[in-house]
């Protein structure tokens, strides 16, 4: 069944238009990806969803039921977690106690520790430094850190912000390789990204979005054989380097 579908969306600050009717479905055990430059409104979109920005039009459905415009706390509750862009981890605390922040929808400790070990298995190399305070942590472990915080609320959909933004190439691709077992672990996940190529490889469908519309939309292999987005996201034929 689906399980997100955005009609109409419209998104304002002030006079500036940040999205304008985006119309965008997600079904369930999909990765979806969400193209665009900087200040196209993929940020708005996801934080929209998320209940963080208000929308100025437009609806939301979730699983069947309308929640255009419900408190961001009861859109998590429902399962829609957003991981945000950069890294908003408590740097004085540890690795463990910045996990627990996640959970805070898990009402039990026991509830709470069998999904620390659920999430951790994802995260071997967090699991080896929960006692550590998060300021020990490299870039790419902050952004797996605030990755598997946001697994420990338990979502039915992960809204991943950029997620590989300033990361070391190594790093990146791990995360990458991450997607795909989250999602045979039953999480739907709807991705921003300007990394069009490593994205395009592991998602089933993507949107294209150009001042705060949609453009284009297709399954990532038609994304990828489409010459418009192939000559504005991936270089053109010629400079794409050869191997
Ligand atoms: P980026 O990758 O740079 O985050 P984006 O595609 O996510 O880009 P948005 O962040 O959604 O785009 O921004 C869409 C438009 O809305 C841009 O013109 C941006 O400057 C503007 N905008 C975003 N947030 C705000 C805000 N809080 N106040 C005013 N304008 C904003």
């Amino acid at each position: 069944g689906t399980m997100l579908r955005v009609d109409g969306l419209e998104v304002r600050y002030g006079k500036i238009r940040a999205v304008q009717g985006v119309s965008l479905a997600v079904e369930t055990g999909e990765i979806v990806a969400l193209i665009g430059a900087n200040g196209a409104g993929k940020s708005s979109t996801l934080n929209a969803i998320c209940g963080i920005v208000k929308t100025a039009g437009g609806r939301v459905t979730y699983r069947g039921e309308d929640i255009t415009g419900l408190p961001s706390h009861r859109i998590i509750q429902r399962g829609i977690v957003q991981v945000p862009e950069g890294r908003r981890i408590f740097a004085a605390l540890s690795v463990e106690e910045n996990l627990r922040l996640g959970a805070y929808t898990l009402e039990s400790g026991k509830k709470i520790g069998a999904e620390m070990d659920r999430v951790m298995a994802f995260f071997p190399d967090l699991r080896e430094r929960l006692s550590e305070p998060a300021s020990n942590l490299s870039g790419g472990q902050l952004q797996m850190l605030a990755l598997a915080r946001g697994l420990m609320a338990r979502p039915r959909l992960l809204l991943l912000d950029e997620p590989s933004l300033g990361l070391a190439p190594l790093v990146v691709r791990e995360l990458f390789a991450l997607i795909p077992a989250l999602r045979d672990e039953g999480i739907t996940i709807l991705l921003v990204e300007q990394n069009v190529r490593q994205a395009l490889a592991v998602v089933n469908r993507g949107y294209v979005l150009e001042s705060g519309r949609v453009i284009l939309g297709g399954t990532a292999r038609e994304l990828m054989e489409n010459k418009l987005l192939v000559e504005s996201y991936l270089g053109t034929l010629e400079s794409r380097p050869r191997d």
